[in-house]
């Protein structure tokens, strides 16, 4: 069991959190309020918190710690917070870097391959916003359990991800490649907001800005096999304005 905490199943099944709770996370931020503020909820979470406040200061770091996630403000009072960003990524390969922006104008140099950051967030942000996208990041990051083999149970929704096989109940889903991506990504995600720009990004290595004209039609033909209806669709709920959630709580199976 990863992380060790929360409710047995009755069942005897591991309940599933797949965030690792050792994930070192650097928090890059030059004003006090907001990075004391991050270190706090991060430090609450269980995961090792450490703080830069300079960008300077950030690339030291980064080359003794090999840290899991960045979170890095642009506007730092040394470096700008792009040119840090390129650096880490080029420092520590394995990390990443989520933008703290209050310059919008920016996004698309912060989140393109200028600097190469993995997401971003504009102040100013919900706590709860951000922790639902550091643990999504940080998920992805999450080691193999179940000695590699991976199988995660949502509802009546089952996934093997390392056969590539996918059930509602006892029927086994017939679907295209990318279908089952989708689907094993919003499984994987289940309960969090998931949103359209990152489900992209994640599951079509695209920019966030890309069509996703293809979201959509992927999002159908998935409630259609998952024999959903316009009406009768618990499953994936399409939250206005943000993306997709695949409703309930994974448990880890087989
Ligand atoms: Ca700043």
């Amino acid at each position: 069991m990863v992380g060790g905490h929360g409710p047995e199943r009755s069942n005897g099944a591991e309940s599933y959190d797949p965030v690792p709770m050792t994930a070192r996370i650097l928090v890059v931020e030059d004003d006090d309020t907001i990075g004391d503020g991050l270190v706090r909820t991060l430090v609450g979470q269980g995961w090792a918190v450490e703080r830069a406040v300079t960008g300077a200061d950030a690339l030291t770091q980064a080359e003794k710690v090999a840290y899991d996630l960045v979170l890095l403000d642009l506007g730092l009072p040394d470096l700008d917070g792009v040119e840090v960003c390129r650096k880490l990524k080029s420092a520590v390969p394995g990390a990443t870097v989520v933008m703290l922006t209050a310059r919008t104008e920016e996004i698309d140099v912060v989140v393109g391959l200028d600097a190469g950051a993995d997401d971003y967030l504009t102040k100013p942000f919900r706590l709860a916003e951000l922790l639902a996208r550091v643990r999504a990041h940080l998920r992805r990051l999450a080691p193999d359990e179940l000695g590699g083999r991976r199988c995660v149970t949502v509802g009546d929704v089952s996934i093997d991800l390392s056969a590539r096989r996918a059930w509602r109940e006892e029927r086994e889903l017939e679907l295209r490649p990318k279908e089952f991506d989708l689907l094993a990504y919003l499984v994987d995600g289940a309960g969090v907001a998931l949103r359209r720009e990152q489900i992209m990004s994640d599951v079509w290595d695209e920019h966030w800005w890309g069509s996703t004209k293809t979201l959509d039609i992927h999002i159908s033909a998935l409630r259609r096999k998952l024999g959903e209806t316009e009406v009768d669709n618990s499953r994936i709920a399409t939250i206005r304005g943000v993306g997709y959630r695949f409703e309930g709580r994974p448990v880890a199976g087989q």
